[in-house]
C-alpha cells in the first residue's frame, strides 16, 4: 500500500511530494526526498474534521497525508490505535505523567495563580513545541492575513542588519528571525513562539525612522524573552497545553494562535514589560527611549484616524508613550 503525501522539513515551508509506505516495522518515504524511520518513533496526529492527518518524525519534520480514508486503513494494518484515552491507558508512563502534570499545574495555580502557573508551564515546554507552534502560526497568518512585503530587499536587509548589531539588555536573549510582510491588518508587529518576528510594511512606514523601527523590534524581542504568547496560549487553554506536553501534539494549542495574536490586547502588565525591555535595549545601545515613545505617539494618531475595532491597543498608545518617556534612568 503506497500513499501520496507532502513532506515538510519542519524548518521551512517548502513542500516535497513523496510517497509513504510501510515495510515491516519501518515507514518508508520515497520521492523528492527519502527517509526511513521506525514506526514506533513516528507521531500520528489525532483524527479531526478539518485537518489533514499529520505524521511527525522525531526531528520535527512531518508528512501531510491527503487521503484520510486510505491512511486510516494503513494505520489499521500497522496496529496503530487512535484516541488519547486508548493510548493513555496503554501506557502507564503517560498516565503517570498526566497525574504529575495535573497535580503540578493545580498546585502552581493554587499557590501562584494562573498567570504564574502559565509562566512555569511555558518555560517547561520543550523548544520543539514552541517551534512547531510558531511554524504552524506563520503558515496560518501567511494564508489569511499577510502578503509578501513590498519593501525593497535592500531596505529589509538594512533594517535587519541594524537590529542584529544591537546588544540585548540582559543575558539569555532569545534567538529570533526577522520577517517582513505586507498585511491586511495595518501597522503591526508580532513575535511567534518559534522566534519569528514579523514586521509589517505598514509598521515600518508608521514608525517613520530606523530607530523607531528598532524600538518596535526590541519590544517584540521582549515578548519573546518573556515567552508572553506561549503563556497566553497556555492560560487560555490549560487542557490543550497539557495534551501538548504529554503527547507532543500541538494542534490543540495552535487552534488558539490566531485569536491570541490578533486580539492583540495583551494585559497591561505584559505590554509594559515588553516596553521596558525595549527601553533597556535601546539604552544599552546608546539610543534614546524617545524612539519607542515616538512609535506610540504615531500609533495614537493613526488610531485616531481609523477605527481600530478590536485591534485597538491596550493600554492606549498615548498612555504608553507617556510611560516610556517617563522611565527613570
Ligand atoms: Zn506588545
Amino acid at each position: 500500500m503506497v500513499l501520496a503525501a507532502t513532506y515538510y522539513d519542519g524548518k521551512t515551508s517548502r513542500r516535497h511530494q513523496v510517497t509513504l509506505e510501510v515495510q515491516g516495522d519501518f515507514a518508508l518515504m520515497l520521492g523528492e526526498l527519502e527517509r526511513r524511520c521506525p514506526l514506533s518513533e513516528l507521531h500520528v496526529s489525532e483524527r479531526s474534521v478539518h485537518a489533514q492527518r499529520k505524521v511527525t518524525f522525531p526531528d520535527g519534520a512531518y508528512l501531510e497525508v491527503g487521503d484520510s480514508a486510505a491512511f486510516d486503513e494503513m494505520l489499521a494494518r500497522t496496529g496503530h490505535q487512535d484516541g488519547l484515552v486508548v493510548r493513555m491507558t496503554q501506557s502507564w508512563l503517560h498516565v503517570g505523567m498526566a497525574t504529575v502534570f495535573t497535580v503540578a499545574i493545580l498546585w502552581i495555580t493554587y499557590v501562584y495563580g494562573i498567570p504564574a502557573g502559565a509562566r512555569a508551564v511555558a518555560s517547561a515546554l520543550p523548544q520543539g513545541v514552541e517551534r512547531s507552534i510558531g511554524i504552524g502560526a506563520l503558515e496560518l497568518l501567511d494564508k489569511r492575513f499577510f502578503k509578501p512585503s513590498a519593501l525593497p530587499a535592500t531596505r529589509q536587509r538594512e533594517l535587519a542588519e541594524r537590529f542584529a548589531k544591537m546588544r540585548p539588555p540582559q543575558d539569555g536573549a532569545p534567538a529570533y528571525r526577522l520577517l517582513f510582510r505586507a498585511s491586511r491588518i495595518g501597522p503591526n508587529a508580532l513575535a511567534l513562539p518559534s522566534g519569528d518576528v514579523i514586521m509589517t510594511d505598514e509598521m515600518v512606514k508608521l514608525a517613520g525612522d530606523d530607530e523607531a523601527v528598532i524600538a518596535v523590534l526590541a519590544h517584540e524581542l521582549g515578548h519573546l524573552h518573556e515567552r508572553h504568547l506561549m503563556q497566553r496560549l497556555i492560560q487560555s487553554s490549560a487542557i490543550a497545553a497539557m495534551s501538548t506536553l504529554m503527547f507532543g501534539d500541538v494542534s490543540a494549542l495552535l487552534a488558539n494562535v490566531p485569536t491570541a495574536l490578533l486580539d492583540a490586547r495583551y494585559s497591561r502588565q505584559v505590554e509594559s514589560d515588553a516596553d521596558q525591555y525595549a527601553v533597556q535595549m535601546l539604552r544599552t545601545n546608546g539610543i534614546s527611549q524617545d524612539a519607542m515613545a515616538r512609535v506610540f505617539e504615531r500609533m495614537a494618531r493613526y488610531e485616531g484616524k481609523f477605527d481600530m475595532g478590536y485591534l485597538s491597543t491596550h493600554p492606549p498608545s498615548a498612555e504608553r508613550a507617556r510611560a516610556v518617556r517617563a522611565t527613570p534612568p
